[in-house]
């Protein structure tokens, strides 16, 4: 909180709130662990993490963890955010398709790098509350969908980027249908409680696979997904 001259009040929301909360995570969680992409930490420093939170987790938001966002959903740790999204290797050229929207905040981050980000939710609370999270931070080049994301977007076209951020057995196949000739997928596969974070690559039609490291994500639902119970 601060006073200008005139005698208006600057709230800490106004003001950069958690500006130094932000700067740590960029330099502790990121930096120091090798995120080098000068993109991807400008996002994570300028995009306001708290605002994808419910407001009793706020002082906690910056926290190297990810946090419960309801219906037994996660926002995920900074570091997980900022490592998929740099493996993505977005530009203000390019369009990215995201399954499993969330909070929203990877969005927010994936909006600022890449030319426009088309984002898919499966449950309606979560959908709608990002979509206002987003218009709230004037973020204006998403376009949200509700619907089963392991089935890929409703119309047909392709992506040169695709981002999963729930776990899948396997790469969902209408997914790298729709996986431009030399487009990146990230996504964590696996049937266990850990996964393996994969980035895939299409050559002459060929999906070339590299894993990254083991991770812990919420599982992706629906029909090239997991069965729900
Ligand atoms: N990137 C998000 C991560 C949210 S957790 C964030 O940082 O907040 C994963 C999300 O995927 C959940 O919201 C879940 O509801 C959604 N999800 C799971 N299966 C899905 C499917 N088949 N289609 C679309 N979204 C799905």
């Amino acid at each position: 909180m601060g006073f200008l001259g005139g005698g208006i009040l600057i709230t800490g929301e106004r003001n950069g709130a958690f500006l130094s909360s932000r700067q740590e995570m960029v330099k502790f969680q990121l930096v120091d662990r090798g995120i080098r992409d000068p993109h991807v930490l400008e996002a994570m420093a300028k995009v306001p993490r708290h605002r994808s939170v419910d407001a009793a987790l706020w002082t906690r938001a910056y926290a190297d963890r990810p946090l419960p966002i309801g219906a037994g959903q996660t926002i995920s740790q900074p570091y997980i955010v900022a490592l998929m999204t740099q493996l993505l290797r977005l530009d203000a050229g390019r369009d990215v398709l995201e399954i499993g929207t969330g909070s929203g905040y990877q969005t927010a981050i994936l909006a600022r790098l890449a030319r426009m980000v088309y984002t898919m939710e499966a449950l309606q609370d979560l959908a709608d509350r990002a979509q206002e999270v987003l218009q709230n931070l004037e973020i204006g080049n998403v376009e949200f969908r509700l619907g089963d994301g392991s089935c890929g977007w409703p119309e047909r076209r392709t992506f040169e980027r695709i981002v999963v951020t729930a776990a899948a057995p396997d790469w969902p196949g209408p997914l790298l249908d729709q996986l431009d000739e030399g487009g990146r997928i990230v996504a964590p596969l696996g049937r266990g409680p850990m996964q393996s974070l994969m980035v895939g690559e299409k050559r002459r039609g060929k999906l070339i696979e590299s894993h990254i490291c083991a991770c812990r994500f919420v599982k992706l639902v629906g029909q090239y997904g997991f069965p729900e119970h």
